[in-house]
């Protein structure tokens, strides 16, 4: 069992099938306790209905709205191979808002796409925000396929047409998979009635997912700031990726010098041999004189540059037109810089493209910018390593927008 969780969202036209899939993931898992489940099928007997997932779902939903056993954040159900939590995206604007800043961040995503009705309207917008956030790990899941007799080839043709709408918004899913959520064809378990299509079952396609693991990653640490002590320059900051050891070579980004760290120390305990990711320390190297801002690093895979070409999401009711300056912040990086072009905006509730090349972007608007830098940051993709991938941008010392480089 993996012992860390994978966060997963799950998005698709209202009706497609999203709480009857999360119901069916939930049962078929056994991630409901028995008398829940008891207490579910009574109700549903008592009403004259099969089980009924949706139903299930909303059982939750009751519960959660009155504060009682499950918490939104812990609608979670388990594989062998590890835990699932199923985040809530609301509306567009607090998911993408909450992906930005970090409160949630989905891993992966669960496109519903009922096969009945085809593609819709939120089936386009959700695969938009697939896109904006960057998001890898697609599943499509093309349901409902009990009602068109279990079509082989209806189902080549939804998958075809996904495809293409995917590919135009540059995401190639992982998988699209014919199933029936309400009967748990192809969830959980496989079915003789999809025999032709011979491929993964949701769960199988989910378990093939990777974690983000950024201990694992290049070492990442942001320096916040200097002291000197003792006659020694110390420099404290958090390790966001990797670790940090003692006598390690190290980068120091952006100018690409090169440090060793001579001692890592934490608060009462001296000389460390090694600072996991999330360690708050301080480090003495030998070689260059860091400052706030600089990124310790083992690698120089980041992206160092003084052009950003990134997603965001503007946050004040006021306008921004190009050109207006604005402090970008990653990490303890803080330089001035401009938009210089605004390549699309998108009406944030429709997420409808309202300009390409624009020179203005408007009151909660999400938009694909290039922002142009005084000076040289280091960056890397949101979905490699998230702290050096999302940004604030100020304006007069006040925050205006997040943002995410994809
Ligand atoms: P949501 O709005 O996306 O959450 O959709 P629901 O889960 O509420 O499902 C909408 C309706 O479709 C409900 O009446 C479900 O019972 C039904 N439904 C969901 N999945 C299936 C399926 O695989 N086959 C059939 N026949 N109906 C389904």
């Amino acid at each position: 069992m993996e012992e860390r969780s994978l966060h997963l969202v799950i998005v698709g036209h209202v009706d497609h099938g999203k709480s009857t899939l999360v119901g069916r993931l939930l049962f078929d898992t056994g991630s409901l306790p028995p008398e829940k489940m008891e207490d579910i099928k009574r109700v549903c007997e008592s009403m004259g209905k099969e089980l009924d997932f949706a139903y299930v779902m909303d059982n939750l939903e009751e519960e959660r709205s009155k504060g009682i056993t499950i918490d939104i954040a812990h609608t979670f159900f388990m594989t062998k191979k590890r835990r699932y939590v199923i985040i809530d995206a609301p509306g567009h604007k607090e998911f993408l808002k909450n992906m930005i800043s970090g409160t949630s961040q989905a891993e992966a995503a669960l496109l519903l796409v009922d096969i009945s009705r085809g593609i819709q309207d939120q089936t386009l917008r959700h695969c938009h925000i697939l896109s904006l956030l960057g998001i890898k790990q697609v599943v499509v899941l093309v349901n409902k396929m009990d009602l068109v007799d279990y079509s082989e080839s209806l189902f080549k043709d939804v998958e075809e047409r996904i495809g293409t709408v995917l590919a135009g918004l540059n995401i190639k899913p992982s998988f699209i998979i014919p199933l029936s959520a309400s009967k748990g064809e192809n969830v959980a378990n496989k079915t003789e009635k999809l025999s032709w299509y011979g491929g993964q079952t949701v769960l199988e396609a989910l378990d093939s997912f990777s974690t983000l693991k950024v201990e694992e990653k290049g070492l990442r640490f942001p320096v916040q700031d200097c002291y000197s002590f003792d006659g020694q320059d110390i420099a404290v900051g958090r390790v966001e990726a990797g670790s940090l050891k003692k006598g390690q070579e190290v980068f120091i980004l952006p100018q690409k010098s090169k440090a060793r760290v001579i001692e890592i120390k934490k608060f009462q305990e001296d000389d460390m041999a090694v600072a996991p990711t999330g360690d708050c320390v301080g480090i003495i190297t030998e070689g260059v004189k860091l400052k706030r801002g600089n990124i310790v690093s083992d690698d120089t895979r980041s992206d160092i540059t003084d052009t950003i070409r990134a997603n965001i999401f503007w946050m004040i009711d006021k306008e921004y037109k190009l050109g207006i300056p604005l402090t970008f912040k990653c990490a303890t990086q803080e330089v001035q810089g401009r938009i210089e072009r605004i390549y699309k905006r998108f009406d944030p509730a429709q997420l409808e493209v309202v300009e390409n090349d624009s020179s203005v972007i408007m009151p909660a608007e999400i938009a694909e910018v290039e922002i142009k830098l005084d000076s040289q940051v280091t960056v890397d993709k949101f979905s490699d390593i998230p702290e050096l991938g999302r940004f604030v941008l100020e304006h007069a010392g006040y925050p205006v927008a997040g943002g995410i480089i994809i």
